[in-house]
This record gives C-alpha cells, structure tokens and sequence, in this order.
C-alpha cells in the first residue's frame, strides 16, 4: 500500500428513553401506527416550547463517562437549521460548540481512538415513497426522539478496526441499557469518514488535524452513509479506499461528497455535495437555557458506571482461566456475561458436595463450563435463532450437567442428548440421565465381566494384540461399547482390556 487511510466515525443511536427529547410524547413507537406518538411540541406548532429530557442528558453523560470523556459543566442546545419534509420545525435542535461531553478515547484493536465529542439532538420523522404512487408519506413517530451522536477523531487506520469500534460501542449502549443499538432497525447508525493520503506527505497536527507536508495537496474525504448492518460498514470502507486509491492513481480528483452504500451493487455510490457547518446557519436554541451540569449531578451520574466488556473479559482470562475468543464470545452480550458467571459460580457447589478439593479442580472445571457455553450452548441459540433472553436451562442446572460430564457419570455424547433436552424443556440433567438411562457404567466388575466375554468370543484377534498388534485395542473397545449401548467409560474400559491382555 503506498497509502494511508484516514478513517472518521459518526455514530448515532436512539436513547429508549420514555418520553422523546423536549416533549411527554411516548417514545417507544415499535408497534404504533404512524403519526400516534406526536404533539404540538414535537409537531412544531408555534408557540410551543420545547423541555430537554433530563435522562436523555444523564445518560449522554454517562456514556462520556464510560468513555474517558470531559463534561462540558456549560452546555447548550443549537439550531441546526435546514429544510426537509420529515424534519417538522424546519430544524433540528442538536448542539453545536458546547457538545454535553469531549475529548474521550476507547481502545479498540491496540489503537487508542479519539473521541471528539457526544452530543444529544432529536431524530427526523420517517419518509416512505410507495412504489408506483405519486405521492409520499411522513411518519413523525419518530421526530423528537433522543439521538445521541458520537464522533470520533480521523485516525482509525482501516475498515476492520473501524469496524470493532461500532461494535464496541453498540456493547457499551447494550451494557449501560440506554438503547438496543440494533443497527437492523436503525436504533444505531453508523457513517464513515474516509480519506486516503499518500505516506509521508502528512501530519497530524494540534489536535488530530491533518496537515499536508510541504507542497502535497491533501486529499478531501468522503462520507459514506446508508450502512445498516457491521458487515456492510467493512465492505464500504473497504470499497472506498480501492475506488480512491485508483482514482488517485489516474490522477483524477476525490470530491468532497456523502455517499451511500448500494448493498444491492455492493458499492458506494454519489448522494449530494457534502455540506459545510456554514450551510445549517448553527445558533443558540433560543427556547432552551444553557444547561449547568453541576460535580453533584456528574457524581450522581457516576453511580451507574457498570463494568465495561473489555474489563469483564480481562477478568475471565485471569479469574475463570478462559481463552481470549471464548471470553470474547461470552462478554458480547451482558445477560450471556451475567449468566456465564453464575454458572461458574454454581459450579463450585457441585464440586464442594463430591468433592473438598475445590482449587485443584477449579480450572479445569470453569474450562470445560466455558466450552459448553460457546460449543453447545451457542450451536443451539444460532439453530435456533434465538437469544440468552431465551434460554430454559437454569444456571444451576448447566453446571450440574458439566459437572456430570467432568466427573465422568455421562459421556459427551451423551452430555449433548441431556443438553438438547434441557434446552428445549428445561429440566434436571440427573433425572433426564436417570429417565433415559445414560448413566455410565462405573462398576468395574460388572465391566470386567462385560469384556471377559468379549475376548473369549475373540481369542484369534486377542492373540494378534498379544502379538504386539497393539492398534486391535481399537476393535475390543468398539465391541465394549456396542455391549454396553455406549455407557462404558472408554477410560476404564481401556485400563481394563490392557489388564486383561497382558
Ligand atoms: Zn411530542
């Protein structure tokens, strides 16, 4: 690669807050039909004056907080000023110099990114087109609704990294339960400021400011919008760095442009001329006071700082001896985080009841609890498209059925039958074991018995092991098992067979 990507973030997500942004308005509108949830204030009657939602503002702070920010203790709202039918007011009230929080940074993938700011504006109604009609529609449930916007500094260096932070983020507003961030639905949107420049010509500057290196003409940036899924983000990142880098190469020129992702094509393709702050004529909302954020309010706030993912993760690395990507996987979601933790803490009960020797066994137990929890337990939730939310095994019962596999009372296999049942219905993994008479055969004698006659129906290929064809172990246990309709212990059936060949 001869050149660098500059990648900017603007992230914006719904609060689920009751009521919308400056009016008692339901905000929750999933199931309403259009326009229910409106209202002089929200529908920009005149006259009407707009009332800041206080848990809007405490949960931006919070967020700034969760994300290394500063509090602006000054703050206020401003007009962003622009016409477009779903926007009632002929405005948008947003905040422009006085953003609630600044200056934070989140790490992502080694890099420390900078966040610029988070500010709290309201949502835009919602415009459909229907096909062949000549006219459109306007559905303003959505008009007033808290939108939290997060920008970030230019200095993600690729599509993968920008990637994880959208994902990072959508963790941190799922974990502090201020919005479901389904990208799917438009809770969470993601748009990406790309540049390419060519190594060594350009500098970082002050703060974050790119500044060309001597007579090297920067090149301008373009903005990608319409993304609605992760995956969609990556590949039209991906496809604007190729579609610029060979722009440059031509030496043609990169306009300064928003574009939107075309899933259907699978590329990016020109909307409008990117518009300048100069263009919305931004100036203090005159209807809403400057807000002062007070320490006691900010110390308020402070209290629902919960622990974050990548903390939760560094402590299951070191406190329940997981790998990396299962403490990934287990942390991606806060109920799975939640639930992985009280299985793990149940576990010890089983062991305590069997066994005094807790420590000894402790990691090798929270291992093997781990790996049911990404193996089987996540097969099933994707078979199943479904969620933690909609698990039926109770916490305690998961680690008693790890515990049975672990103590060897059940085989694997027969682990997975119990747990399918358990996942469908629900249930004691000993009772769905007794009922189905999975229990393993533990009795030595018994087992030994089993295998005598086993060896006297085979004495030609008993004679070939004695002989040193040592691989026919295989044979005498496959037997084993077919006997005992796989509840054999292969561990003691194999001690037992060597014994008794000698
Ligand atoms: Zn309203």
């Amino acid at each position: 690669m001869k050149y660098d990507v500059i990648i900017g973030l603007e992230i914006h997500a719904e609060l689920k807050t009751k009521s919308k942004m400056f009016c008692r308005c339901n905000n929750n509108a999933e199931n309403a039909k259009p326009n229910e949830h409106t209202c002089p204030i929200c529908m920009a009657h005149p006259g009407t004056l707009p009332i800041p939602n206080k848990k809007a503002i405490e949960w931006t702070i919070l967020t700034g907080l969760t994300l290394n920010c500063k509090v602006n203790k000054l703050s206020k709202f401003d007009r962003k000023n622009y016409f477009y039918p779903d926007i009632p007011k002929g405005y948008q009230i947003s905040q422009y110099d006085l953003p609630l929080v600044h200056d934070g940074h989140l790490k992502i993938n080694g890099y420390d990114i900078a966040i610029t700011r988070i500010h709290l504006e309201e949502d835009t109604g919602k415009n459909t087109h229907p096909s062949g009609k000549s006219y459109s529609l306007i559905d303003f449930n959505r008009a007033g609704t808290p939108l939290m916007e997060l920008v970030t500094e230019p200095v993600i260096p690729d599509a993968k990294t920008a990637k994880k932070f959208c994902q990072t983020y959508q963790q941190v507003l799922r974990y502090l339960n201020i919005s479901d961030a389904d990208m799917e639905k438009g809770h969470m949107r993601c748009e990406a400021n790309v540049s390419v420049q060519e190594k060594g010509k350009w500098k970082y500057e002050g703060n974050c400011e790119i500044k060309a290196i001597g007579d090297y003409k920067l090149n301008s940036k373009v903005e990608v919008k319409n993304i609605n899924s992760f995956k969609a983000l990556e590949k039209s990142i991906i496809y604007e760095i190729k579609r610029q880098s060979t722009a440059i190469d031509d030496r043609e020129e990169i306009i300064q442009e928003t574009r939107g992702w075309d899933e259907n094509k699978q590329k990016t393709v020109s909307q409008r001329k990117k518009e300048s702050s100069a263009d919305y004529r931004y100036f203090p909302e005159p209807d809403i006071p400057p807000l002062n954020i007070s320490d006691d309010l900010i110390k308020k706030i402070s209290i629902n700082l919960t622990e974050m993912p990548w903390t939760k993760k560094a402590r299951f690395i070191k406190q329940f001896n997981m790998s990396e990507e299962s403490a990934e996987l287990l942390v991606s979601d806060k109920k799975l985080a939640n639930y992985t933790e009280h299985v793990i803490s149940e576990l010890r009960a089983w062991i305590d009841s069997t066994d005094d020797n807790w420590e000894r066994q402790k990691r090798k137990l929270t291992k093997a609890a781990s790996n049911w929890l990404t193996g089987e337990l996540f097969k099933h939730l994707k078979e199943n498209n479904q969620t933690i939310k909609d698990i039926k095994i109770s916490p305690e019962n998961f680690a008693e059925l790890v515990t049975l596999v672990y103590q060897d009372k059940i085989n694997s296999s027969a682990g997975q039958e119990i747990f399918k049942i358990m996942y469908e219905k629900g249930g004691d993994p000993t009772n769905i074991m007794q009922d189905l008479g999975l229990e393993q055969m533990d009795n030595n004698d018994e087992l030994e018995k089993i295998i005598k006659e086993i060896i006297d129906k085979n004495p030609k290929q008993a004679e070939e092991y004695k002989n040193g064809k040592v691989a026919l172990i295989q044979f005498f246990v496959g037997q084993t098992m077919a006997k005992t309709r796989g509840k054999a212990n292969p561990k003691k059936v194999v001690e037992i067979l060597k014994n008794l060949l000698k």
